[in-house]
């Protein structure tokens, strides 16, 4: 057998002429009666398979490259290939502490599967699926090890909120022997994977697991704390005694539209419609979220991201029997995931492109919206995102009928520190202001990372940007600054 290190002896061609395994989802009618992931996971077999089909490019393969976490994933496909998962979720563990996240969610066709080469020609590899099955494999085969801590800093971190960023950042500082307790404002640790992304894409029960699993680390989770109204960010720090602080507070407020009719009843933000819409356990939302939500027939979502795909997908497992995505530009310039959204389409959503409301009407005067005003779109130059700005046609109008409304446009981060923490500095959108180094704030000791520095990404990001203010963290505590 060829050692690891001889892994690029391999001979490519008759690799290039291997059939990559097919991806597997439920059947739409099935998928539609729960809120089960809708992906089938990969059998050892079919893992071992598609991790066949890799050429172990020479280092650094562009895979690695493109992942933004640095997941060695030519490696870890050496060991899938020869049947050694344990070894291959350990490869995947070293840089990414959340392997089971990222293999369902991972945008992977804009990031190391595009990196592929095979993607010149044949399918990329799965790598995607693969990094799931051996996280998967690894925590059901024995559960994943705990890592040796290094001795006690006596030093302790405070973490802002759950999420992908804080939930990375926490291991890494843990992992360093620091004296960690992460502060969330809901009431379950996960943020946009628990209240967000939706059970259908992402089981919520992993995220549960890895916070055992950190709380085994010796993290520790403070819930229902939101910081700035419950605590100071200050008070902290001088009477809580808190050494460092890392804001992982990612970027939850909704955009809204300012045109009339905005404050109807049904019309609803899509954080609101899809964590009551089913997709998180009752016993985890909090007080004010608890009452279920009931949909008319005719549900339509204003947006073109992932969160309006989510929402489409939701409407549908709510019952909902015409639901309609309008986007004000083209497939071209929509940002969302490409295979999410022909899952949608699978699933009966449709989609309006070059349209966008400009009025939500109350036909019967009962509080809540009944139909739509829209208006006809055509593209004009870009804008300052590259994309073609959408101009409206004038005359254009027409008219929608609809029960239920769900606006899917955008997100920025909560003022609320940026405002009650002095000298603390915000930039466009409320983003903290941070040293591109370090990721530390204008304010000493505090470190930002995620949505919040970015707006809103992806969970890769939020990992890579965790971990890398964890490490300026760990220096700050560590090692005596310059004079
Ligand atoms: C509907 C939806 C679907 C998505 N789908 C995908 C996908 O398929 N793939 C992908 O890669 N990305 C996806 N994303 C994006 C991804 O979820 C985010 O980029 C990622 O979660 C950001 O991580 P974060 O840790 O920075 O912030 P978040 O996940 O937003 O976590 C921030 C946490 O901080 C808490 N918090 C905020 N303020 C305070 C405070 N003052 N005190 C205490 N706690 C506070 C919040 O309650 C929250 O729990 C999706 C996003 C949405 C909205």
């Amino acid at each position: 057998m060829t050692r690891v290190e001889d892994k690029h002896l391999i001979e490519q061609k008759p690799r290039v002429r291997l059939d990559p395994i097919p991806k597997g989802y439920r059947a739409v009618d099935e998928r539609l009666e729960d809120y089960e992931e809708c992906a089938i996971c990969l059998t050892a077999e079919e893992a071992m398979a598609e991790a066949s089909r890799c050429l172990h490019c020479p280092d650094p393969a562009t895979c690695y490259q493109a992942c933004p976490i640095g997941n060695d994933i030519s490696e870890a496909l050496w060991y899938v290939e020869k049947g050694d998962f344990i070894k291959a979720a350990e490869i995947y563990r070293k840089t990414n502490p959340l392997p089971e996240i990222c293999g369902r969610v991972c945008p992977s066709e804009t990031t190391c599967a595009s990196n592929c080469v095979l993607s010149k020609r044949e399918k990329p590899i799965n790598t995607r699926g693969i990094e799931a099955f051996v996280a998967d494999y690894q925590r059901r085969h024995g559960g994943v090890p705990l890592p040796e801590k290094e001795p006690p800093t006596g030093k302790k971190v405070a973490i802002i909120g759950a999420g992908p960023a804080g939930i990375a950042a926490s291991e890494v500082l843990a992992v360093k022997g620091h004296d960690v307790t992460v502060f969330e404002a809901y009431p379950t640790p996960g943020g946009l994977l628990v209240y967000g992304i939706p059970s259908f894409k992402l089981d919520k029960s992993l995220i549960q697991w890895k916070t055992d699993w950190l709380q085994d680390l010796g993290v520790k989770f403070v819930v229902n704390v939101k910081v700035g109204e419950t605590i100071s960010l200050d008070d902290l720090i001088e009477q809580e005694g808190f050494d460092a602080v890392f804001l992982g507070t990612g970027a939850g407020v909704e955009a809204t539209m300012r045109i009339p009719g905005i404050d109807l009843g049904r019309i609803y933000q899509s954080i609101d419609f899809l964590i009551r819409g089913g997709n998180v356990p009752k016993a985890w939302l909090p007080e004010h979220k608890k009452e279920p939500l009931i949909i008319g027939k005719r549900v339509a979502v204003i947006g073109g991201g992932d969160t309006a795909t989510d929402c489409l997908r939701t409407s549908l497992r709510l019952h909902a029997e015409k639901v309609t995505c309008y986007y004000r530009r083209t497939e071209a310039e929509m940002p969302g995931n490409k295979d999410e959204r022909k899952r949608a389409i699978e699933e009966g959503a449709e989609i309006v492109y070059l349209s966008a409301p400009v009025e939500f009407l109350d036909r019967d005067e009962d509080g809540n919206v009944d139909a739509m005003v829209m208006i006809r779109m055509e593209l004009g130059e870009p804008d300052e995102s590259g994309r073609r700005r959408p101009v409206p046609v004038e005359g254009s109008e027409y008219e929608v009928e609809v029960d239920d409304v769900v606006l899917a446009i955008g997100f920025w981060p909560d003022p609320l520190l940026g405002e009650t923490t002095p000298d603390l500095e915000t930039q466009k959108w409320g983003l903290f202001k941070i040293n591109q180094w370090t990721n530390e704030t204008s304010r000493e000791g505090i470190f930002a990372g995620g949505d919040a520095i970015t707006g809103p990404a992806l969970v890769n990001a939020a990992i890579a940007s965790g971990k890398k203010a964890a490490e300026g963290i760990h220096k700050y505590l560590t090692e005596p600054s310059l004079p």
